[in-house]
């Protein structure tokens, strides 16, 4: 096994990577931008390097710095997380080509095979596994296109051989729409994948999103285990995982995991990597390979047991899988909720700032991975993730009543998050019932709705619906129960009454059940109720003198007796109430005149 593992990259992902280092006696080397100097995966590692400014072509993708790094500290093994250089066919080479240095991943041939999009399409067809239909080479000419639109029927998607993520992919509902849809494909694919190269596939209309996570070792052992349903997506970006497919049958599952099986056998591949697949009507295609570890890894790690990052390391270091396929159980349900500073309201656009508070939940059935603490910026700099949330149940029904527990209680406060989308999600029919498609959200999620959740439970409001505590609530005890009190806005924070001038008077006035209830007095000489209740008895008359701090009447509620006092002295004008009345918050109970 290795004694000492660099680990390229950030966040959350960082230091579940070196977490399962850590268990395996494997020392940690952190590498950070100037704009990660406190971030959580520096903290966790044992050492860690600047290996530059904050953009990431200048520190984490800094290629040659970080082998360079790696060597400086005397790592053995370079683990690329996922994003960054994660798919990166080139630096997995340049890490294998370097002196004592073990590239934690599959060989860069093989990712170059399965990276490029067309390649992966041929390998799969090759080992049998059916792919949506479309080229299996690239396209370069509007009318070749066109000819295509034709063969499979309108809409088709005109995708970047590198892209991912819905990035360079161009959906073409008709032949008038081929030429610029082409030319957008090229130019995104250049954009961020450098690589213009584009080819065409039949675009489905309402397919699910299902992917296969594989496991392979270097001694010809390949392993599926099971699969991710990544079918609730805005914009083709996933937002919530689950495993099991709540859409698959037996029959279907095993089916696509053991092609999936053949096909990375056929690649070549070795150590972790996933399978996408869409599928439609009962029907599954091969679309692309992940050859990395995914972020949503975490709930195929919960359903079946299997911790997939230790064993990247394992067979990174050439150690054998020990089970067999057979052993490969599927037990309960998971899913995995990205919580991200967005503001879903906004289009969810991303929303840097403070993490003034962070709660997180716990209990039982909830795993929480991220690199964050309270007082943690969120910067701009990198993705908006703040942490995943991972929560398992018996089943999914159970699954998903525990998640909203799980996010009632995940509270943040200092910038927006996705947990009143995600509770929004666990509310809604088609969700609940599993029957969302990828093109669900993007067709039906509307504007009023989103601004409603967020109203609901965001900002302030999360954590369960209630105002933030600082400002707004304060917690009272009566009779020995507590009561958490809101101060609407408008009134007074503080009970006055009692003291002349207005000092604070509010406190109980001795008697174990009674208390002296806050009374308000307007300029008008008008003191009302402070709180909904029943006039017990009455004081005063018209014509009385009083003095600040005589009581004026007697007012139940919350089951006590609370004096109601003046606050300043005065002459009784008129008395509204009598005994016996209910009375409301803000109601006149006494006139005084100066
Ligand atoms: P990645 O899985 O790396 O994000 P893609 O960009 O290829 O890769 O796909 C992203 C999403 O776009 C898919 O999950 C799916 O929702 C949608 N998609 C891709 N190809 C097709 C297709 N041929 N038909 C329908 N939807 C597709």
């Amino acid at each position: 096994m290795f004694g000492k593992v660099l680990v390229a990259n950030r966040g959350e992902i960082a230091v579940r990577v070196m977490a399962a280092c850590e268990e395996l006696g494997i020392e940690t080397v952190a590498v950070y931008s100037d704009a990660d100097r406190n971030g959580g995966h520096v903290e966790y590692a044992d050492e860690a390097y600047n290996v530059g400014p904050a953009p990431a072509s200048e520190s984490y993708l800094d290629q040659e710095e970080i082998v360079d790094v790696a060597q400086r500290a005397d790592a053995d093994a370079i683990h690329p997380g996922y994003g960054f250089l994660a798919e990166n066919a080139a630096f997995a080479a340049r890490v294998e080509a370097a002196d004592g240095i073990t590239w934690i991943g599959p060989p860069s041939d093989a990712m170059e095979t399965l990276g490029e999009k067309t390649k992966a399409r041929t390998v799969m067809q090759e080992a049998g596994v059916p792919v949506v239909p479309g080229t299996t080479d690239p396209v370069a000419d509007p009318e070749e296109v066109r000819q295509l639109g034709e063969e499979y029927g309108y809409p088709i998607a005109i995708k970047a051989e590198g892209g991912g993520g819905g990035r360079g992919m161009k959906i073409v509902r008709s032949e008038a729409e081929v030429e610029d849809a082409l030319e957008s494909a090229k130019r995104e694919g250049e954009a961020y994948f450098d690589n213009d190269s584009v080819y065409v596939e039949k675009y489905l209309e309402a397919p699910k999103h299902i992917e296969v996570q594989v496991l392979a070792d270097e001694h010809g052992n390949v392993r599926h285990l099971g699969e991710r349903d990544c079918s609730l997506q805005r914009r083709h970006q996933k937002v919530i995982e689950e495993a099991p497919s709540p859409a698959l049958d037996g029959e279907l599952r095993e089916e696509i995991g053991e092609a999936a099986r053949r096909g990375v056998r056929e690649a070549g591949y070795t150590n972790a990597g996933t399978v996408e697949f869409l599928v439609e009507d009962g029907e599954f295609y091969f679309m692309e390979v992940n050859t990395r570890i995914q972020v949503e890894h975490t709930v195929t790690e919960e359903v079946t047991g299997i911790d997939i990052v230790r064993w990247q390391l394992r067979v990174a270091a050439d150690e054998e899988l020990t089970f067999a396929q057979d052993d490969v159980e599927i037990e309960g349900h998971a899913v995995e909720y990205r919580i991200n500073a967005e503001n879903p309201a906004e289009d969810f656009a991303p929303t840097p700032g403070p993490l003034e508070t962070y709660e997180p939940p716990s209990s039982i059935g909830v795993r929480l991975d991220h690199a964050v603490a309270q007082g943690d910026e969120i910067g701009g700099d990198y993705d908006s993730m703040i942490a995943k949330l991972i929560v398992t149940g018996e089943d999914r029904d159970h699954c998903l009543d525990r998640s909203k527990r799980a996010l009632y209680h995940f509270t943040v406060e200092g910038v927006h998050t996705t947990i009143p989308f995600h509770l929004l999600m666990l509310d809604d029919e088609t969700f609940v019932s599993g029957d969302h498609t990828t093109k669900y959200l993007d067709q039906e999620l509307d504007d009023e709705t989103l601004d409603a959740a967020v109203e609901h439970w965001g900002a302030d409001a999360v954590g369960g619906d209630t105002p933030s505590a600082s400002t707004d609530e304060i917690a009272v005890e009566v009779n020995g129960k507590r009561f958490d009190v809101v101060v609407e806005e408008g009134l007074p924070r503080a009970p006055r009454g009692g003291d002349a001038g207005g000092g604070s008077s509010g406190g109980s006035s001795g008697g174990g059940s009674s208390g002296s209830a806050p009374a308000d007095v307007a300029a008008s000489g008008a003191i009302t109720a402070e709180m909904q209740g029943t006039v017990l008895s009455v004081a005063v008359e018209p014509g009385d003198e009083v003095a600040a701090g005589d009581v004026v009447c007697v007012l139940e509620a919350m089951k006590m007796e609370n004096d109601v006092v003046a606050s300043t002295g005065g002459t009784v004008a008129s008395v509204p109430v009598a005994e016996g009345d209910s009375v409301d918050m803000g109601d006149t109970l006494v006139v005084l005149e100066e």
